[in-house]
């Protein structure tokens, strides 16, 4: 029933990324950069094991593997001297190309040093972020095998789909770097809240119009100048609707999700006590409870969003 994926394999993919760290021209981690929770690390720190897993996901988790290693790999492929700024004409195109890909949301920022994970970092500090839908009626299995499989799925999918993206802007003649959705270099969620696709949930998640928390998020750094980058954010209601919600700290079957998030001295925010989730989640097909229990993935943002306005008038 079980198959056991190479931690060796995984760790070599950790050793590429870390190599970018204090290199000259990238974005390193700051002192205020959170760590990686990486889950094969975690089986094996806990379990004394190589990673179990069923192997109907297999494929996916080896596939994620090898095109978390590509990403790295094909950084050797930018030009030395890039182009720098993109023509509207030429953002519509990858817009069109972006969503050609079964991409549902995409946004631009820069990213900031404290997103980055500590020991890592980034070629190219602008940041185009991509969403991608999981299925929602199997995520409503959850936690379930059919939900489990969706989620690798998507991870796959989406790792197939940045490293694309990256290909694309290089035969534009930009420079890119693929970030893979699995692990990330990147903190994604507060990524793609400043890339404005949506807000953070009491969950941990980003809670997003596109389909509320169900979807898994990427990113392909790169050194146009000119992208129109995010400002501001529209919502900043979520933490109010949030506050009077707590679906998911009472149905998160180990009470793992604070009630109050923890705000650390540097301005980070910890919404999940990991030692509590993880034992939980990794015996019950990746639980994922939190994302269908939550009001967002049943009902449409915008009427959510209509009513508890109204409702606060
Ligand atoms: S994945 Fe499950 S255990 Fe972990 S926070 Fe969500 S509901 Fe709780
Ligand atoms: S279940 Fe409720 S409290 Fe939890 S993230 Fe969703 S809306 Fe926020």
């Amino acid at each position: 029933m079980f198959e056991r994926i190479g931690l060796p394999k995984f760790l070599r993919i950790i050793e590429l990324e870390d190599s970018l760290a204090g290199k000259d021209n990238t974005l390193s981690f700051s002192t205020d950069s959170p760590t990686r929770f990486d889950i094969p690390l975690e089986f094996a720190r806990r379990q004394g094991i190589d990673i179990p897993l069923r192997v109907k996901t297999t494929s996916h988790i080896l596939s994620c593997m090898k095109n978390m290693k590509k990403a790295i790999l094909e950084l050797k492929n930018n030009s030395q001297n890039p182009r720098r700024t993109i023509e509207e004409n030429e953002l519509d195109e990858l817009h069109t190309f972006i969503k050609s890909l079964n991409i549902s949301g995409i946004g631009f920022t820069r990213v900031p040093q404290e997103f980055i994970f500590e020991k890592k970092a980034v070629a190219y500090e602008n940041a185009i972020v991509l969403a991608m839908n999981m299925d929602n009626e199997k995520i409503n299995t959850a936690p379930s095998k059919k939900s489990l499989k969706n989620i690798w799925m998507t991870y796959d999918k989406l790792g197939v789909v940045a490293n694309r993206v990256a290909r694309y802007l290089r035969e534009k003649g930009f420079a890119s770097h693929a970030s893979h959705p699995l692990g990330g270099i990147v903190l994604y969620p507060r990524l793609a809240e400043k890339a404005g696709l949506g807000g953070f949930g009491k969950s941990g998640l980003l809670i997003t119009p596109i389909n509320g928390p169900t979807l898994r998020l990427a990113a392909v750094y790169t050194n146009i100048e000119n992208l129109p980058l995010n400002e501001g954010n529209e919502h900043g209601w979520i933490k109010d609707y949030c506050d009077q919600c707590g679906i998911c700290v009472k149905e998160c079957p180990p009470g793992a999700i604070h009630k109050n998030p923890i705000k650390h001295e540097t301005g980070r925010v910890t919404h999940i006590d990991n030692e509590k989730c993880f034992p939980y989640f990794s015996n019950n097909f990746a639980c994922t409870i939190c994302i269908k229990v939550c009001p967002f993935n049943k009902i449409p943002y915008e009427k959510i969003k209509e009513n508890f306005l109204k409702k606060k008038e």
